[in-house]
Formats: C-alpha cells, structure tokens, sequence
C-alpha cells in the first residue's frame, strides 16, 4: 500500500492565494471524489500533486510514503506513479500518440519496452476504450474531439498503470455511452491493480458508475465538508450554497 499525504497546504499563482491550507490523506485501493464550485482550487490542487510549474507552493507538504514530491521534477513524480488525466489535455503537433506513450513508458522502466507488447497492451486498451484505431498512429490530442481526448488520457493510465491517478473532469465531453466505457474501464483497472483514484467531477452520474469511498468539498481554496457517498447526493439535492462562508473543517 502506499499513500499520499498533503498536509497545510498552501498555493499561490501570480502571487494570489488559490489553495489554503489543504489536508488530505490518500491510500491506494481508495478512491476519492474532489468536488466543489467552479474556480475554487480543484484543478490546482491536482496540478500541483503533479509538479506543473505555474503553482507555486508556499507552505505545507506533500509526501508519497513520506518521500517528498515537492522535491521532484514531473517525470520523478510520473515515475513513481502520480499521473494526471488533464482537464484539458494539449495537443502536441508533430508526436504521434503511441510515440508519446512508448516514449512515456520507457521513461519509468530500466529497459524499452518490448515493440511486440507495447502495440498488444495499446491495441487492446484502444479496443476496449472502443477508440478508433487510427488515433494510436495520429499526433497526440491534435484533431481530437473533446470526447476522444477524454478517452485518450484513460487510455494513457491503462498503459502507464499509476499507483495514484488524478482525473480531472474526465467525464466532459462524454456521451452517456462513452462515459460508461471509460468508467468500466476505470472499475477494472481498480480491480486489477492496487491504484489510489482522485476524481474530480461536478457529475453524480459519473460517481454512481466509479463510487467513492471518500468524498471531499473544496470552496475557496480550503477543504470545507467531508464524508462519504451520502455527501454526492446532498451536493446533487442542495448545491454548494450551505458550505459558502462555512469554517474550514480539515484541522
Ligand atoms: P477549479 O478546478 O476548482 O474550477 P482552478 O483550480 O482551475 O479551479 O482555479 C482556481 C483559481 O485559480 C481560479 O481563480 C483560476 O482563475 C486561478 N488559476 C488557476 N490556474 C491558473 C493559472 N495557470 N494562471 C492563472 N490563474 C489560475
Ligand atoms: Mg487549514
Ligand atoms: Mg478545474
């Protein structure tokens, strides 16, 4: 088991405080739903987990089993398997996408992967993704619809197989169908693999299909109600408004 601890954390971009004073404690075999109103940290707490460089850290820690992640550089955190399903995933001209995830593996192993089982686990993956062939051989995220960019980064953590994926809004842009064959596909990778989840969504529909076992509200920057399933349900009847103005309670 390993687990992620984020402790008083705090964040600014352009010297603005976005995140203050985050606790939260993740283990792998859990899976965690982020929620909260637009604006109010979520994406920047979880491109701060990975190391982007816009945020910058002003106070607080966070550690993977006690080793400090501050400490790495992206491809350090990638390698000891924090990866990010982006909220809005860039397009990268000129990289074809089984180029990107070849190259992507390569950088977590000793030795290349093998040609023959990297083009099986990607053939497979993008079948039961049911993505269109063709996206494995074109440039990465460029010409993607919003839907097949969604699909794609799920198609990235099949293949890189994470101890803690962070998936931001992946549930955007999906059709009811595709949403339950990415979610399928998150349900069999927690079955087959010791993998700690942390979703964001604003959707219900999304944790009936992927439940959380740990919910977390975060309103201006700090972590404002916790609790379990019950808590989708109040946020989906009520809204955000009762935890508007309320105490931070983390600490
Ligand atoms: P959420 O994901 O909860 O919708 P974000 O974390 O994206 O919220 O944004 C929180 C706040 O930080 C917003 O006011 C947003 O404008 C600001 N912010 C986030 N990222 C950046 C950035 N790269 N540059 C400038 N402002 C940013
Ligand atoms: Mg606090
Ligand atoms: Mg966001």
């Amino acid at each position: 088991m390993s687990v992620l601890k984020i402790n008083n954390l705090h964040v600014s971009v352009d010297d603005k405080e976005i995140l203050k004073g985050i606790t939260l404690e993740f283990k792998t075999g859990e899976t965690h739903a982020l929620m909260g109103p637009n604006g109010n940290g979520k994406s920047t707490l979880l491109s701060t987990i990975m190391g982007h460089p816009s945020y910058q850290v002003t106070q607080g820690s966070i550690t993977l089993d006690g080793e400090d992640l501050l400490a790495m550089s992206v491809d350090e955190r990638s390698r000891k398997g924090i990866f990010l399903g982006m909220q809005y995933p860039e397009a990268i001209p000129g990289v074809t996408n089984s180029d990107f995830l070849k190259a992507a593996i390569n950088a977590r192993r000793d030795e290349p992967v093998r040609l023959f089982d990297f083009m099986n686990n990607l053939d497979q993956a993008i079948s039961e993704l049911k993505m269109n062939e063709d996206l494995a051989h074109r440039y990465l995220n460029e010409g993607f619809s919003g839907g097949e960019k969604k699909r794609n980064e799920i198609l990235q953590m099949e293949l890189l197989k994470p101890s803690f994926a962070l998936l931001d809004e992946i549930d955007s842009g999906l059709d009811v169908d595709a949403l339950r064959i990415v979610a399928d596909a998150v349900n069999k990778m927690k079955e087959e693999n010791d993998m700690g989840l942390v979703m964001v969504s604003h959707y219900e529909k999304l944790y009936q299909l992927v439940k959380p076992s740990h919910v977390h509200v975060l309103v201006d920057g700090e972590i404002k109600a916790e609790g379990g399933y019950e808590l989708v349900e109040k946020i989906n009847n009520e809204g955000y408004e009762w935890l508007v103005g309320k105490q931070d309670n983390s600490d």
